[in-house]
């Protein structure tokens, strides 16, 4: 009678395991349906511009300065594409295990100001100010280039989810003895409880009419943990969002000896 009984709980617990298994698939399924079904609009809204452009232009007909402007479009279209692809690429690297990182020793605050420059006229579009508080002689051990990145990404998503007129705080300080905090805070729309779970998986968005493919967060926060990092995140519905990366801190290099005096 034991031995049925113990049976009886087995396949009940087997059932409700198989039940949740299957409610993963699904739901895996949907997430990646809701990827394949955003990245052909992402995809899709560049090319629609590129070949309109191009049929236009090639009809002739048009002046110098409207020439211009639809050659500019292209060029900008263009740029969008790689970039998509690279983040589908650079998501597929990571997957892998693939990604390899050209680790040097990276000044905080030169990083940080480099990202601004690059959201620099993203940012006036919005009239949103960029704001930059960092202590002066953080260094971190990392790749440069992935860690801008991250900075990139964050930045971005800040000023997609800002509103008009208002400020976005890029801070560096440092964390504990070992460790820095750079963080990107926005007012803007903010994540509810029930999402800030979930915007760190891959290809998951709060709303897919945003444009993006989800894979922004997912990207940056593996990234991250490959420089032995952790990617925090707090926010507040309606009152903005603050990312905060902690990443282990290095000396800065020493100096380059100076040169020696030359004897007249
Ligand atoms: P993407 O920006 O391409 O949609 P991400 O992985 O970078 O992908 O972000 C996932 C989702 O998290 C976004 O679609 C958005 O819903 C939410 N999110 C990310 N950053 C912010 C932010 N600063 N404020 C509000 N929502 C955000």
């Amino acid at each position: 009678m034991r031995i049925k009984g113990d049976y009886k709980y087995e396949i009940g617990d087997l059932a409700s395991t198989l039940n949740y298994m299957a409610q993963e698939i699904v739901r895996s399924n949907q997430i990646k349906d809701d990827f394949i079904s955003s990245i052909s609009h992402e995809l899709r809204t560049p090319l629609t511009s590129i070949k309109g452009w191009s049929e236009t232009l090639v009809s002739g007909g048009y002046d110098p300065e409207e020439t211009k402007l639809g050659m500019s479009i292209i060029s900008k279209e263009s740029d969008r594409l790689i970039g998509l692809v690279e983040e589908i690429l650079d998501f597929s690297k990571l997957q892998q295990n693939e990604m390899k990182l050209n680790i040097g020793v990276v000044n905080v605050k030169v990083l940080l100001q480099e990202t601004i420059l690059n959201v620099w006229a993203k940012a006036e579009k919005k009239r949103i100010r960029l704001l930059l508080e960092c202590d002066e002689q953080l260094h971190v051990k990392g790749d440069a280039n992935r860690l801008k990145q991250v900075f990139l990404n964050l930045v971005d998503n800040a000023i997609k989810f800002s509103h008009e007129d208002s400020s976005i705080v890029l801070s560096a300080l440092p964390h504990n003895s070992h460790e820095a905090a750079i963080a990107v805070r926005d007012s803007g729309i903010g994540i509810s409880e029930s999402h800030l779970e979930r915007v760190r998986d891959r290809f998951f968005q709060v709303d897919a009419l945003n444009g993006g493919t989800g894979l922004g967060l997912a990207i940056s926060q593996q990234l991250v943990e490959l420089h032995n990092g952790k990617l925090m995140l707090d926010s507040e519905l309606g009152s903005g969002t603050q990312v905060t990366v902690i990443l282990p801190v290095t000396d800065r290099l020493p100096d380059a000896e100076p040169a020696p005096e030359l004897q007249p």
